[in-house]
């Protein structure tokens, strides 16, 4: 017998502190984006169809709540290139090639159909970033091809040119994933999926407790 499964949702109040993260993310990224001079204006290189993974229920969840807030046909032409999606990325990485595919959520104009709800690597792609990991070790990210180029003409070196410490962000993002799954992080499977997997998979759940049937 199929075990039922819960959906993994956010309270209003975990959503505003989703939101709040993404509002300190946008605003890092454009302090930094300013001081070195990067814009995606004109850029050649969109990479929305960058081949990305993401890794938390926090933002599989608020993606479906924006999924779902969309009209009827909207929704249903997102699924339906999600599914080619999956389907292309499963043959490109058969063939030993990194997926390079559109973004299901980006719509006819090259715009982003649910930029609200985009999820956490679409905010911060581009700049040089730093973080400190839990074990202590530093690492530094060097933003995208379009900001090394600026990089590398504009400073004397890499690490002179303006970075967002993404520390305390990830910290957040890692305090709201504890919260919304119970505390119990080590118990639920291991998030490790594209924008298009959480469109065709649905929302999150997972199996119930045999407290809670
Ligand atoms: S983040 Fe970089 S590569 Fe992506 S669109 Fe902007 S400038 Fe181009
Ligand atoms: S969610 Fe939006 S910003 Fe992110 S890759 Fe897709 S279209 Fe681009």
């Amino acid at each position: 017998m199929n075990r039922p499964k819960k959906e993994i949702v956010l309270s209003a109040e975990q959503s505003r502190r989703l939101a709040d993260i993404y509002t300190a993310m946008e605003e890092g990224y454009d302090q930094v984006a300013s001081k070195i001079g990067l814009s995606c204006q004109g850029c050649s290189d969109n990479c929305c169809d960058s081949y990305f993974l993401h890794h938390t229920y926090s933002e599989w969840a608020y993606l479906r709540q924006g999924l779902a807030e969309l009209p009827e046909e909207e929704r249903k032409a997102i699924i339906g290139r999600a599914e080619k999606y999956v389907l292309e990325s499963r043959e490109q990485l058969a063939g030993q090639q990194r997926p390079q595919i559109r973004c299901p959520l980006l719509n006819e104009d090259g715009l982003c159909g649910l930029y609200k709800h985009r999820l956490l690597v679409c905010r911060m792609h581009g700049i040089p970033a730093t973080m400190t990991r839990p074990d202590g070790q530093s690492m530094r990210f060097p933003g995208c091809f379009r900001c090394q180029e600026i990089v590398n003409k504009k400073y004397h070196q890499e690490e002179d040119a303006p970075a967002m410490d993404r520390t305390p962000l990830f910290k957040a993002m890692v305090a709201l994933e504890s919260s919304l799954l119970g505390g119990k992080r080590h118990l639920f499977p291991r998030v490790k999926m594209t924008i298009a997997d959480m469109i065709v998979q649905g929302p999150p759940a997972v199996d119930t407790p045999h407290c809670e049937r």
